[in-house]
């Protein structure tokens, strides 16, 4: 099976980096989030609209760290690496009885083969705002090929009223991650969320076993998760929150074991159909030049 989970990033850091260090001071793991841009910041109507994704940068590679020592909060970063998920251990204060609780929490983050700095000396956000909007086309790339390994695609509304579809995926690794635990642990599970006429799609096409190829972005959002408080005299239940990172497509190739018959029955159901889009007061319309 052809093997890819590539992710290439461009954008500015989020808060200090967090070096984490054992007990004679050497720095063992060291963490950063960054503010990303998504493509195509105009929608079909031409409207500017921008998308940001804060993806996790995590690694414990000591060549990555020395790296990401050098980089300062508000730097500009490119990255490439690839899409990592694991299970962690939360200790969360349960907000009722101030019991400590072990909560077992999924996670995604990105391991990075390469940490470049672009730009520094940066004073905010704002001042890298415009390095995003440049880098747009390339600030945010994510191509995966894997496995739907779940048992259904799960298909509903968001609150926007858009279409979406969720399910699993098992993505083989090129190579050997540092700090992994054995040799066997050499896949990911990420999650795979499309929209609309994508949603559609998937939803009738693939099932558990079937094999894509992804070509899009890594899509971070807040998720609220439900926890029981371990403490037998509470047992009362909370809230935590944490960030999920998944992958959304631009378009999903289905290369091997999906249903066929049902990409010939979908046919392409945009409510905007009108192909024309605004720049700087001209309107572009139907591949013709007119100026209202
Ligand atoms: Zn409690």
């Amino acid at each position: 099976m052809a093997k890819e989970n590539y992710i290439s990033l461009r954008g500015q850091i989020r808060g200090d980096v967090i070096m984490v260090s054992d007990d004679n001071g050497n720095p063992i793991t060291a963490l950063f989030s960054m503010h990303t841009l998504k493509r195509n910041i105009y929608d079909q109507a031409g409207k500017y609209e921008l998308k940001f994704d804060k993806p996790i940068i995590l690694t414990s590679d000591p060549k990555m760290i020395r790296s990401i020592s050098n980089i300062k909060k508000y730097d500009i970063v490119e990255i490439k690496g690839s899409f990592t998920t694991g299970r962690a251990v939360k200790h969360k204060k349960c907000p009722h009885c101030g019991f400590v609780n072990s909560v077992e929490v999924p996670f995604q983050v990105i391991s990075p083969s390469y940490v470049g700095i672009l730009k520094t000396g940066l004073k905010s956000d704002s001042e890298g705002l415009q390095n995003l909007i440049e880098c747009a086309e390339i600030s945010n790339v994510a191509k995966v090929i894997g496995r739907v390994c779940s048992e259904e695609i799960h298909t509903g509304d968001t609150e926007r009223g858009d279409i979406f579809s969720t399910y699993q995926l098992a993505v083989n690794r090129k190579y050997y991650l540092y700090g992994s635990s054995d040799y066997d642990d050499h896949s990911d599970y990420p999650y795979v969320i499309s929209y609309n006429d994508q949603a559609i799609k998937d939803n009738k096409a693939l099932y558990q076993g079937s094999l894509v190829y992804i070509d899009g972005y890594v899509h971070t959002m807040l998720t609220p998760l439900s926890v029981e408080c371990a403490n037998e005299e509470c047992g009362k239940e909370f809230t935590i929150k944490t960030q999920r990172m998944s992958l959304t497509p631009y378009s999903t190739e289905y290369l091997r074991d999906y249903n066929e018959n049902a990409i010939e029955e979908t046919r392409p159901n945009r409510k905007d159909d009108t192909n024309e889009y605004e720049l700087d007061g001209i309107t572009y319309k139907n591949d013709e030049l007119t100026k209202e």
